[in-house]
């Protein structure tokens, strides 16, 4: 391991500035959960850490005119624990629950899950079912994305080495939609995910059809993804079983899971499949108040 400066930066602005004048070889660090493991294995090898744990903005779990933000530094048991979550996003404390052990859920942020961008992130799946949106802060200021957007593949996301993920955002349209997330490891606790997937649905009152449909995909692909071609078959059918399995089996055509020493492709197909369809059935459940609503 090659040594490193530490520096702690009290502001945004001061921690993109000290980025940018190190780039590419600093790096930001909120709960050091994964930078150190990272460091350790040579994975990175960052001559400067920039602790942003220290920043005010970045914190907080707050309901503000356009909905529910999410501070970056926001930890798993934070979210965990925050009425506002359980209210209004009880998916995302579901998810957070399952990551690690009590200690890195302590430590670890929302935040930084996302930006680790390994494919079997947590974090992701509930958060781009709701739409959410993401706030960057860079050398030109501040700029908006979709969560869909910000990964590029397997460790990538549109940050590059120089921009802080300030928070996350899910829409005020969104809040309180019928979500359920559903994770498949190979132990009970403390397993990463062979698959997690997160489904959110409206429900029409008139109809009894779903709408707005959403189901991401973790770990089926070198990066979270939408079934899309799922969510618009969900939205045209009438819901159910069979309309859920079908969406199952749609989603698994859009996945490219991998072949590794935990499971075969095969096998994580028939988990998306299986998982889609609970998860589908779970959230249209609470969206109808059925005998899983919350
Ligand atoms: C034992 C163990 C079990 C785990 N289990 C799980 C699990 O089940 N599921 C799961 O999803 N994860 C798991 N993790 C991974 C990790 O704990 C989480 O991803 C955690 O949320 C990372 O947050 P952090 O604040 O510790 O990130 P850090 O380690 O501080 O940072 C992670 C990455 O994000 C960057 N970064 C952090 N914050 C920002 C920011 N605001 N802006 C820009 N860049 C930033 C850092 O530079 C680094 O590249 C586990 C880790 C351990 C050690």
């Amino acid at each position: 391991m090659q040594p490193f400066d530490y520096v702690a930066a009290d502001s945004v602005e001061k921690a993109v500035k000290i980025l940018i004048d190190n780039s590419p070889s600093a790096r930001p660090v909120a709960g050091a959960t994964d930078v150190l493991n990272d460091i350790r294995r040579g994975l990175v090898e960052p001559r400067m850490l920039v602790d942003i744990s220290g920043i005010a903005e970045l914190q907080g779990i707050e309901i503000t005119d356009r909905g529910l933000r999410i501070g970056s530094l926001a930890t798993h048991t934070e979210i965990i624990k925050s009425p506002l979550i359980k209210e209004h996003a009880p998916a995302l404390a579901d998810a957070s629950l399952t990551v690690g052990a009590v200690q890195t859920r302590n430590m670890g942020t929302l935040g930084g899950n996302l930006v680790s961008a390994v494919p079997s992130l947590d974090g992701a799946p509930v958060l781009m079912a709701l739409d959410a949106l993401v706030t960057i802060a860079g050398s030109a200021g501040r700029e908006e994305v979709a969560l869909r957007d910000f990964f590029l593949g397997p460790r990538q996301t549109v940050l590059g080495t120089d921009r802080i993920l300030v928070d996350m955002l899910i829409p005020k349209a969104n809040l309180g939609k019928a979500t359920s997330f559903a994770k498949f490891g190979l132990r009970k606790g403390q397993a990463l995910a062979l698959i997690n997937v997160a489904a959110s649905l409206h429900v029409d009152a008139a109809t009894g059809r779903a709408a707005q449909t959403r189901i991401a995909l973790g770990a089926v692909a070198p990066k979270p993804i939408h079934a899309s071609e799922a969510e618009a078959f969900v939205d045209a059918n009438a819901p159910g079983e069979e309309t859920f399995s079908e969406a199952g089996r749609i989603a698994a055509t859009q996945a490219s899971p991998i072949d590794d020493f935990r499971a075969s492709a095969a096998y994580r197909i028939e988990l998306i499949q299986v998982l889609t369809r609970r998860a589908l059935s779970e959230a249209y459940s609470q969206a109808t108040g059925g005998p899983e609503g919350r």
